[in-house]
């Protein structure tokens, strides 16, 4: 297999890393350490990614984004994250529903949404499935049971739906602009067969916005509340048909397939930061009078997280190959139940190597390994490998 890039990727690989390394490290952990979790979001930095095309950087050409490939996006996640994860992904959460207002809305529905989306720097999306009670079974929803999945309750009032419920721990819920919105339009069959995605506006009249949650990683990029009291989303802003939301993109996968890649991709520039800061510490930091570098236990340690690390990036590259060449596989979940282990170990290694200095705050070991913890709660909890491991039967 060919690993080599074209200019295009090289050009954005490079253009990634200069606007990392020279905007996003140096506020990162300052921002990573502001105790109110409403305010850690930069905007300044938003903007200035905005205007170089991170955000908008999978709509296509046609439409006005910039079109790049599964194997750029997969290269620009990494070198944003090495500078921070969680301002990566505050671009890449962008990525992920663009594909989806790409793949599934109407032309009206994109002139409405995709062209504010594309003219405004702070114009960021979400999505809202999880609930107090419906987690997990929204993702893998057990066949059969009408009791499982999304509650929020959708009624239809002439041409418009009456929304009632709340969503909770939803990424951009405090700050987005649009939302694509899982709702109940019938508790009376399965949730597979009885849910609808609406496209919600911020200013839909009985929407508001709930607490922030404060969370321990991934801190730039927020996770909220939303409430909806008697909300009216017009029929027009519904993706698809009527209790067809599983059913999104008549068959696209564009949405699946990034987001396995998404998270596989962001989790190796967390394992290349690791590496530099596990090496740069080893080689400056003396005990016992000599570097801790010369010890060869150091030396192992270092020498695993690079092998774990480079074998990750082989892995995501590849998967990104994949998708680019059409090509469909149980590689994209595996690659992030892969991402998850790796980027949890070579950590947790970075962490030993620093000891004491790994717990002070302005050295960023800890803060990598508490980014790593969000991949427990998304990437690689039991459901989500579960879904993957059903995949590989079929
Ligand atoms: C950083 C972050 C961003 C998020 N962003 C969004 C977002 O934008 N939109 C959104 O809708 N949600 C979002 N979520 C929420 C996320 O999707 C849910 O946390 C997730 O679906 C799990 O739901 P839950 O927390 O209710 O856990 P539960 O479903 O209650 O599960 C708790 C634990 O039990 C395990 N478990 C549950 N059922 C089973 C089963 N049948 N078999 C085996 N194990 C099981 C789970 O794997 C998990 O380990 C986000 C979460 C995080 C951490």
């Amino acid at each position: 297999m060919d690993f080599s890039l074209n200019e295009e990727q090289t050009a954005w690989q490079r253009k990634a890393r200069k606007f990392a390394e020279e905007e996003i490290k140096p506020i990162s952990l300052a921002r990573d350490q502001i105790a109110d979790p409403a305010e850690t979001i930069d905007w300044e930095l938003v903007k200035k990614g905005s205007k170089l095309g991170f955000r908008t950087a999978v709509v296509s050409k046609e439409q006005g984004g910039h079109g790049i490939d599964y194997v750029t996006q997969a290269l620009v996640m990494a070198e944003l994250a090495k500078a921070d994860s969680a301002a990566s992904k505050t671009f890449s959460q962008c990525w992920k529903w663009s594909h989806l207002i790409s793949a599934a809305c109407t032309d009206e529905q994109k002139e409405r949404f995709l062209k504010p989306f594309l003219a405004d720097d702070t114009f960021v999306l979400g999505s809202g499935q999880t609930e107090a009670n419906s987690g997990s079974d929204t993702r893998r929803p057990p066949p059969g049971d009408i009791k499982a999945g999304v509650r929020l309750r959708a009624e239809l009032d002439g041409d418009h739906w009456v929304l009632n419920g709340e969503k909770q721990f939803i990424a951009h819920g405090n700050i987005a602009k649009l939302f694509f919105l899982y709702v109940r339009t019938d508790f009376s069959v399965p949730f597979a067969d009885g849910t609808t995605i609406l496209l919600v506006p911020e200013d839909t009249p009985g929407f508001s916005r709930g607490k922030v949650y404060n969370k321990s990683g991934w801190r730039f990029y927020q996770n909220g509340e939303m409430i909806f009291e008697d909300a009216r989303v017009p029929v027009a802003n519904q993706i698809g048909e009527t209790n067809g939301a599983l059913r999104k993109g008549d068959g696209d996968t564009s949405g699946d397939m990034f987001g396995d890649l998404e998270l596989a991709a962001n989790a190796l520039g967390i394992c290349d930061a690791a590496c530099e800061q596990a090496l740069e510490f080893s080689r400056s930091h003396v005990s016992g009078g000599q570097p801790l570098w010369e010890q060869q236990l150091v030396q192992l340690k270092i020498g695993r997280m690079n092998m774990l690390t480079e074998a990750l990036r082989s892995y995501v590259l590849r998967v990104a190959w994949e998708h680019d060449q059409l090509i469909h596989s149980t590689n994209a979940g595996l690659a992030m139940n892969l991402s998850t282990d790796t980027v949890q170990e070579v950590t947790e290694l970075n962490l030993e190597i620093h000891d004491y200095a790994g717990g002070a705050m302005d050295r960023g070991a800890d803060k990598l390994a508490r980014d790593s913890f969000i991949w427990s709660h998304l990437a690689g909890d039991s459901v989500q490998r579960l879904k993957i491991a059903g995949r590989i039967g079929k």
